[in-house]
Formats: structure tokens, sequence, C-alpha cells
């Protein structure tokens, strides 16, 4: 099926066409800049960012593609979870076209476009797999049995996500916003310098949470020791912390991904969501799967942090399930759990 994908959940207005899982288009309009200066993004500023980039983000989708609206065979769009006033702009403009052009409704899960976006890059994934979710929001582990009908969490972070402690740390370290790319730059340094704390991975904790992330030990444990070495007039060497920084959280990423996937019997390991772009979260996976013969799925970096085409191909890999198309009733859902993969 020939599909439309609209995505506004955070701060990147993303309009994707994809037919079946081949890609088309896929543009995005980030307002993060507009942010840059607040330190995270502000839920109103992305809104109104959203109101003024859909349209123009829209026919530049069309054009690259070569599509006229009218040849679409559905729309769809995030219905969740993200911030309510950033959703509801997406979810207006793909009911407005839906009803103006008598085209099927899709309102599926954003976490969920995350895992679906590597169908474009590798085609189908092997089912059953295990998705290893890391995004600004988000961090937690599924076993995906179908990707349009059936997703179950394993596990998930108790606090912090990944992309979260990165740009906290960012933040720490005098870096701009979003942190992890410029931490995942600034990381050249020795990732043995400084052993920061591995939450959730020894003894008991282990046992309860064997699938379960914590990430807010880290990032005060680096809060802590940049504080202590400013206060005793010493250099902050940026590129040991990072590297150290990076370590800790990458190394229990991708040993409890590994770990789901030995324990479920699953052979397949997929990654997703902005942090999955990590370079050091990649290399570790690489090696690690490979030691244990596990297929190690991992798209562009593009793809990884939020765009309109990951929409658009969990819309179509819905279409082909089957999926019945959404209401014009539906309303966003800030906290949609990844289980509702369609609305
Ligand atoms: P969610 O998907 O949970 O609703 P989100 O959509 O805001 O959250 P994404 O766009 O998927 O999140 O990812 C953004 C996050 O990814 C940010 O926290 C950002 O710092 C992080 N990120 C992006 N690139 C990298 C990288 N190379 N290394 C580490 N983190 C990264
Ligand atoms: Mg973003
Ligand atoms: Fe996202």
């Amino acid at each position: 099926p020939l599909i439309l994908g609209l995505e506004s959940s955070c701060d990147e207005t993303g309009v994707g066409i994809v037919r079946g899982h081949e890609l088309l288009a896929n543009e995005v309009a980030s307002s993060v800049e507009e942010h840059v200066r607040f330190g995270g993004v502000v839920p109103e500023v992305a809104s109104r960012a959203h109101l003024e980039a859909m349209v123009p983000t829209l026919e530049r989708a069309c054009a690259a593609a070569d599509v006229d609206l009218s040849e679409l065979d559905g729309i769809a769009v995030t219905a969740g979870p993200g911030l309510m006033g950033a959703l509801v702009v997406g979810l207006a403009s793909a009911k407005a076209l839906a009803l103006a052009l008598d085209k099927p409704l899709y309102g599926v899960n954003h976490l969920a476009g995350h895992v679906a976006v590597d169908l474009l890059d590798h085609g189908p994934l092997p089912q059953p797999c295990i998705a290893l979710l890391v995004s600004g929001g988000h961090t937690s582990l599924l076993r995906v049995e179908d990707m349009a009908r059936s997703i179950t969490e394993l596990g998930s972070t108790i606090d912090d996500a990944a992309g979260e402690a990165y740009d906290k740390v960012a933040r720490v370290l005098g870096l701009p916003y979003p942190g992890g790319p410029v931490i995942d730059r600034a990381a050249t340094g020795d990732p043995r310098a400084i052993t920061f704390p591995r939450g959730l991975t020894a003894g008991k904790d282990q046992e309860r949470h064997r699938f379960n992330f914590s990430f807010s030990g880290v990032k005060t444990a680096v809060a802590r020791w940049v504080e202590t070495r400013q206060r005793d007039g010493e250099d902050v060497p940026l590129a040991d912390v990072a590297a150290s920084f990076q370590e800790a959280v990458c190394d229990v990423l991708s040993a409890k991904a590994v770990d789901a996937c030995l324990a479920t019997d699953t052979p397949a390991l997929l990654i997703g969501g902005g942090v999955a772009a990590n370079r050091r979260l990649r290399a570790l996976l690489e090696d690690r799967t490979a030691a244990h013969g596990i297929e190690l799925r991992t798209p562009r970096p593009a793809l990884c942090t939020d765009n309109g085409a990951m929409i658009a191909v969990l819309g179509s890999a819905v279409v082909s399930a089957g999926g019945r198309p959404s209401s014009l009733d539906i309303g966003a859902d800030s906290s949609l759990p990844v289980e509702t993969i369609l609305l």
C-alpha cells in the first residue's frame, strides 16, 4: 500500500511516504534550535512549530516522492505517546486529510514506529525478535511477536530514559541540548578512566529487575564527580568523562538486550529510538550479538530519531496485516502503552 505518515510527538515535524516497505520520501522539520536556549523541549513552542511546519513539510514530501495525495491508500499518524499539544497538531492534520481525501486513517504508536522503521532498511523483520527501544522518553526491552499486531514489554526503565540521561549529563558538562549526539562525538577519551555505576546489573537488583533499567544513578554519579573536581579547582577531562559515562550506559543496554534474547530463546535483536544512533552502543551490540550468534538489525542513524517514515511504514505493516482503520473520533494519548500498536 501507498501510505502517508505524519509524526509530531515531540520536536520533529515528520512526513514520510512509503509503498510497502519502500521509502519514497522522508521530510523532517525540527524545532530543536528553538529549544536549545531552554535546555530542553518547551511544549508550547513545539506545538506552534508543528502548526507552522506541517503543510510545507507535507508539500516537500509529496514532491520528493512524486506522489499526489489522491493516490494514497491510507494516512498513518502518531496517536501517542508524546507531548499532548504536539500530538494534537499531527492528529488533527491527519484527520483533515483523511476526511477531505476520503482515505482511511490509522492512528499508530510512536514507539512501535521506532521499532518498525528498520523494515525500510532491511526488509521484513525476523519474528519474533527482541527490540531494544532507546529514546529520549523511553527505554525498554520488547518482544515483538508480530510488528503490526503484537508487542510485549519485558521491562523498562524505572527512572530516567537513556536519552534523558545523555541530555542531563550533557548539561552537567556544559554541552548543548540535545546531549546524545554531542556526547557521542565528545567521548574520545578512555572509557575506563572512571567507573560509573551500572544500574540494576548486580545481585538482587539484577534478579528482580533483569529486564529493567535505571539511569538516574549514573547521571547523579557523573554530576557528583564533576562537582568534586570543580570544587577542588581541577580541570574536568571532558573526553574521559563522556567516554566513561557512555560506556556505563551502553554496557548495560547491550548486556541486558543480549540477555533478553538468550532468556527468551530469541535469536534476533532490533534496536530503535534516538539513542540507537549511538556509535558505541552499535559497536558493543555488534560484538556481543556476534558472540552469541544473534542476528542484529540496526536502522541507519537518520531513521533512529523521530521521523514520518517510521509512522508510514508502521501504517503500511498494519494495513498489510488487515488492521482496521481508526475512527475519526480518536483522541491523542500522551501515555499510550507500546502494546497498543493501533488505536
Ligand atoms: P520518545 O520516542 O521516547 O517519545 P523522543 O521521540 O524525544 O522520545 P527520539 O527522537 O527517539 O526521542 O530520540 C531523541 C533522544 O536520542 C535524545 O535524548 C537524544 O539525546 C538521543 N540521541 C540522539 N542521537 C544520539 C546519539 N548519537 N547518541 C546518544 N543519544 C542520542
Ligand atoms: Mg527530537
Ligand atoms: Fe521518538
